[in-house]
């Protein structure tokens, strides 16, 4: 009985045993599942995240990065590419249809043939743009990686540079080289003479002065845009400061034969602004407008209310600017025609440029060659510092 009684309790035993190691197994199993599930639903959304920054960042980038794969078709392109190609969906296009320039083709077809990363840049005269294209050759599946860049602003500030280095050149080598002459002509004789010794004297004045004048505006261009230029900000009142430019320039227009009024309503708002630098900037308008009108033109000052403050006009019957011209006026020493210019430093509308964006404004001109030129500028009511 007892023998029997120890067999069951041990069958019950051993059953406990089997069941319990089979349960423990089963949710150690179990746990592993969801430690799996777990790490793979983490895995996934590290995945997701790093594809959705990876996806906002080629979304915004300026710069254009297109996929191919080994035939030269696009995979992939961001919208900045689309944009620098002026295309709506370049994706399963060729290559060539989308960047429709044989440099570039060429580019992408070279890499492909030497497995190399080739760059190559162009100008597209239409569209005044200059694109540099790198193409990267994807080893692994023999498609490539395009990447375009828009250097349209870098080469335009190299132009700057250079044409500023070349300009400023010749306007120092010019005065300086008339000095030279005059004063060779005073030191061989006649300084002694009675009528021409004066004469060369107030030439070389006169050549001094321009140096003088060239050399001001240079230093307060300089300063204006390195922001060393403080302004006096106060509230103006747009009629009065029209008002006082005009009678500053009303005896150079009138020996010009040339009529100056001002219009503007007496209810514009005041703005916040530097007396002393917006009349300069009016001063340097009307001058221009008095050195290109004909005798017997008309300038006419003006203001009117805009949204957010107050827009200026200096508007003349002169001889207008080519448009081809219009985008450099108000860049330093560019002149339209050297020979028409009439002896100015081409640095008026520079300065002026940037006393109004140092007011957080905008200047612009309208102008039709032999009609006219209209020169505004916005300044708001309060600075929005
Ligand atoms: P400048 O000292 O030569 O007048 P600016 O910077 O003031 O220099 O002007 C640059 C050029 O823009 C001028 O040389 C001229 O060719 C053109 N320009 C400026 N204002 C006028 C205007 N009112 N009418 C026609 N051309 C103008």
């Amino acid at each position: 009985m007892s023998l029997a009684l120890g067999i069951v309790l041990l069958i019950f035993f051993l059953l406990t045993l089997f069941f319990g190691w089979r349960y423990y197994d089963s949710r150690q199993q179990l746990d592993k599942q969801n430690n799996l599930a777990k790490n793979l639903n983490l895995q996934l959304s590290a995945f997701n995240s790093e594809r959705a920054r990876l996806a906002a960042v080629l979304d915004q980038m300026t710069d254009g990065v297109l996929m191919a794969d080994s035939q030269g078709k696009i995979i992939f392109a961001n919208p900045a590419s689309k944009k620098l190609f002026e295309t709506t969906n370049p994706v399963d296009h060729t290559i060539a249809e989308v960047v429709r320039h044989h440099q570039l083709v060429e580019a992408w077809r070279h890499s492909q043939q030497t497995n190399e990363l080739q760059s190559e840049s162009i100008e597209i005269p239409t569209r005044r743009q200059f694109l540099q294209l790198i193409v990267i050759p994807d080893n692994n599946t023999g498609g490539s990686l395009l990447l375009v860049q828009d250097l349209t602003r870098v080469h335009r500030l190299e132009t700057v540079r250079r044409d500023f280095i070349s300009n400023i050149s010749h306007e120092l080598r010019t005065p300086l080289a008339s000095l030279k002459a005059l004063t060779e002509t005073l030191q061989d004789g006649a300084l002694s003479d009675p009528e021409a010794g004066p004469r060369f004297l107030n030439r070389i004045v006169t050549e001094v002065d321009a140096l003088t004048q060239m050399t001001q505006e240079l230093l307060d261009l300089s300063r204006i845009e390195s922001g060393q230029v403080e302004l006096n900000l106060a509230s103006i009142s747009p009629k009065e400061l029209l008002l006082s430019a005009s009678d500053r320039m009303k005896l150079q227009a009138e020996r010009a034969s040339l009529s100056l009024h001002v219009e503007c309503p007496n209810d514009l708002p005041n703005v916040r602004a530097d007396q002393a630098r917006l009349e300069q900037v009016l001063v340097n308008l009307i001058h221009n407008a008095v050195k290109f009108t004909r005798p017997g033109g008309e300038i006419t000052l003006l203001a009117e209310s805009i949204d957010g403050g107050v827009r200026f006009g200096v508007k003349d019957t002169g001889i207008g600017i080519p448009s081809d011209d219009v985008s450099r006026i108000f860049e330093r020493f560019y002149r339209v025609d050297k020979s028409r210019a009439g002896g100015g430093t081409g640095l008026g509308l520079s300065i002026a440029r940037h006393i109004v964006e140092a007011h957080r404004g905008k200047i612009w001109v309208d102008s039709l060659e032999g009609q006219g030129s209209t020169f505004y500028f916005t300044i708001p009511k309060s600075l929005p510092y």
